[in-house]
């Protein structure tokens, strides 16, 4: 029934003999860099003789822009920039998994590299000790593009079973998260938990807490990690806000902030300073809270299922149909963090987070 790709079904007991032969002194590390979707990743390996030991000692490298929508003219060699270094869970110790800034040919940042630009904002509200916490929330489909394990022809049950379930009949895949999160830790990806969502077929992985730009690191790589994984299942993640038309939630990508200042005692009237600001600047942030300016986003901010409308800006204590959330426990102690309820599934965190942070820091810097 469940349609899997024809790779997950070659015989893992081969792989497994040359997975564990010995490799010298050698190093593995591979190249994972953002193509010029914005939101697909692309990846390529490459032999370092020794170990590196820090992102220092990766050096720079280059592919071709042409073949991932990134070329300009005849131009197309881009280069890879290592930022971030982690374990690699696939091929295990010493091996590498490192993240990389794309720049063209005249080393100015690529189109869909957010992150150079998100990097000089950090680096101005540095004082702040600004984190963030997002919530990836993404759907499983079978190669066959329909929601894993859903019946064929039909759907399955209404939604109502599903969020945080267990038992066959409602938790569809559990594999799949249960692997990625074992991954995220051996790479050294702070993941902070996961849950099965409200459709089924539907999970969540939340990363953080993450001070500034370690944010939209730490966020891209455990999306790699987690198609690499499915890739192994056979299987396929979209980040899509809406896979599913009519009664089925669509897919968010919950940004959770806080200061120094919202953090200590008496915080909360820092929050509500700056849930102000961001209701100043509600078309702004809109714009960049999806990689298609509010387009993939009108789809799933109806204002039902546990959204707010594309249109309103609305804050509350525990309201899950606002833009802007404070937990509970938040209005309680009157200090922690705020829930930013409106970035979509595929956003680039680098984008949402520069956004967050040049709001709290200068409102008037989005002229
Ligand atoms: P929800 O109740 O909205 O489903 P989750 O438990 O899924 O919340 O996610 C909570 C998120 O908040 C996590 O990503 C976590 O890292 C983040 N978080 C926790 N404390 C803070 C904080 N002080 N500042 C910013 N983010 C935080
Ligand atoms: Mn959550
Ligand atoms: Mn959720
Ligand atoms: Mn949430």
């Amino acid at each position: 029934m469940a349609s899997v790709s024809s790779s997950s079904l070659l015989n893992k007991a081969v792989r497994q003999q040359y997975m564990s032969l010995p490799q010298g002194q050698k190093c593995q590390v591979t190249y994972i860099w953002i193509d010029g979707t914005g939101e697909a990743l692309r990846n390529k390996t490459r032999t370092l003789d020794t170990e590196p030991k820090s992102i220092e000692e990766i050096p720079e490298w280059n592919f071709d822009g042409s073949s991932t929508y990134q070329a300009e003219g005849s131009n197309s060699d881009m280069y890879l920039i290592p930022v971030r270094m982690f374990r690699d869970p696939f091929n295990l110790d010493p091996n590498k998994l490192v993240l990389c800034e794309v720049l063209k040919y005249n080393r100015l940042p690529a189109e869909t590299n957010h992150r150079a630009s998100c990097n000089e904002v950090m680096e101005k509200v540095k004082q702040h000790h600004m984190w963030f916490g997002m919530e990836q929330e993404y759907t499983l489909l079978g190669i066959d593009g329909h929601p894993f394990s859903w019946p064929p022809n039909g759907f399955p049950a209404p939604q109502g079973p599903y969020y945080c379930g267990v038992g066959a009949n409602s938790a569809y895949g559990r594999d799949i998260v249960e692997c990625h999160y074992k991954a995220c830790l051996y790479a050294g990806v702070k993941i902070y938990g996961t849950n099965a969502e409200v459709m089924p077929s539907q999970w969540e992985f939340q990363v953080g807490p993450c001070e500034g730009i370690e944010m939209g690191d730490h966020l891209w790589v455990a999306r790699f990690l987690l198609h690499r994984v499915c890739e192994d299942f056979g299987v396929v993640a979209t980040l899509d806000p809406k896979p599913m038309k009519g009664n089925w939630n669509g897919a968010g990508c919950h940004t959770n902030v806080s200061t120094e200042e919202m953090r200590e005692e008496g915080g909360l009237q820092y929050i509500e300073k700056a849930i102000d600001k961001l209701g100043k600047k509600h078309p702004e942030h809109i714009c960049v809270y999806d990689p298609h300016g509010g387009k993939d986003n009108m789809r799933r901010l109806t204002g039902l299922h546990e959204t707010s409308s594309i249109h309103d800006f609305s804050a509350g204590v525990a309201n899950r149909g606002a833009s802007i959330r404070i937990p509970r426990q938040v209005g309680q102690e009157k200090k922690g963090y705020f829930e930013d309820r409106r970035p979509a599934a595929n956003c680039d965190p680098y984008a949402v987070t520069k956004a967050i942070a040049i709001t709290y820091e200068d409102e008037e810097a989005w002229k």
